[in-house]
């Protein structure tokens, strides 16, 4: 992808974008504003004078991301390649439902955290992502289904593409803040689920922020030793530090935390870790969203048959977690975290 030097402008508040603008009256600064967040491109703001969309197409771009590919899945999924300025790429899975409409977007570019079933953290972590090109995701999402506005099409987020959220916490909560925003996109912080591998000094932040997002915690495995192997994470903040951050989470938001427990078959999948399981998550509000390994080429762990999984959830069940299946969304066009990416830049080396 080719890479440009220009700044965005999406992400700005309009007293910010004040200043790119030459002597223009002060209601063109809230109108770009409004354009940018229905990610038009400086052409279709037609109501701006024509002299001024040149002067900015010339020096700025409207937004620091935009969509290179789109893949349909037989779900009705949607798969965005994201284009970055730098050339760097990202994805992103548009997922239509009854009630709304989620994007699963990313966080940063790869991942530190070494978990050994992801692709995401394959080749380690290249960058941060800024607010605006976590903005930049779902506005690019949006002009891309049609909806802009009122209209606007996505109306749940889920920050579980690449990247671990709390390790690039300032951006991330800075990020909550513009899309959260009642003048921009003004998406429920009700709506917007955060996933972590479990950094949990950052989960009590999060809870101390006043942000009441979904906090969803990627346990995996319910025994340290196990945990520690699958989760380099879990070396620093092992699993009874994590689930103690959770209940201060449900504590301090009262908001029901949501384990996610990817099966990995002969790993976490025996009895032994359904008991443990529904033992560290007895104590408080929560949820266990099981969902089969999505399996990654390069680690050579497999996934459990169907069959396996369904028994997996009766016996939560009979142990008494509340507890579903996840569709593992866009099977079929790569799934998530990083496999898209990887094969693109594969492909296109
Ligand atoms: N870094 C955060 C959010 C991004 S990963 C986190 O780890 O929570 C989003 C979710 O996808 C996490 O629950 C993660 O464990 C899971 N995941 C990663 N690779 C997977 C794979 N190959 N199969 C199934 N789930 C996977
Ligand atoms: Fe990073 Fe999450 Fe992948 Fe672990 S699962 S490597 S934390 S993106």
């Amino acid at each position: 992808m080719t890479k440009s030097e220009k700044t965005a402008l999406l992400g700005m508040s309009a007293d910010e974008l004040k200043e790119f603008l030459p002597s223009c009256p002060s209601y063109t600064a809230g109108q770009l504003f409004r354009f940018l967040n229905d990610g038009k491109r400086f052409e279709e703001m037609t109501s701006l004078k024509k002299e001024l969309r040149a002067y900015l197409a010339e020096r700025y771009v409207e937004s620091p991301v935009r969509i290179l590919r789109v893949f349909t899945g037989r779900s009705g999924a949607k798969k965005y390649l994201f284009g970055h300025l730098d050339g760097n790429l990202t994805e992103g899975v548009f997922m239509p439902h009854d009630y709304g409409n989620t994007l699963c977007l990313s966080t940063q570019i790869g991942c530190r955290m070494g978990c050994k079933f992801c692709a995401s953290g394959l080749d380690g972590l290249l960058r941060n992502l800024s607010p605006s090109e976590m903005l930049g995701q779902v506005i690019a999402s949006n002009a891309n289904e049609g909806g802009v506005a009122k209209d606007r099409s996505v109306t749940n987020l889920v920050l579980m593409g690449s990247g671990e959220p709390l390790d690039n916490y300032d951006n991330v909560m800075s990020f909550l803040d513009l899309v959260t925003a009642k003048d921009g996109i003004n998406i429920s912080e009700r709506n917007i689920s955060l996933s972590t591998s479990g950094i949990a000094p950052k989960i009590r932040a999060l809870a101390d922020s006043g942000r009441k997002v979904t906090l969803s915690i990627s346990l995996h495995a319910p025994f340290d030793d196990l945990r520690s192997e699958l989760m380099p994470v879990n070396r620093a903040y092992p699993i009874s530090e994590v689930v103690a951050a959770a209940r201060y989470y449900f504590e301090r938001t009262g908001r029901r935390v949501i384990f996610e427990y990817t099966l990995i078959k002969g790993k976490n999948d025996s009895d032994a870790c359904a008991r443990q399981l529904a033992k560290l998550t007895s104590g408080f509000p929560s949820h266990v969203n099981l969902i089969r390994l999505n399996e990654v080429k390069e680690n050579g762990l497999s996934a459990p048959a169907v069959k396996a999984t369904d028994e997996f959830l009766a016996k939560l069940t009979k142990y008494g977690v509340s507890a579903t299946i996840r569709r593992s969304l866009g099977n079929d066009i790569e799934g998530a975290c990083g496999q898209l990416r990887r094969r693109y830049a594969e492909e296109n080396q």
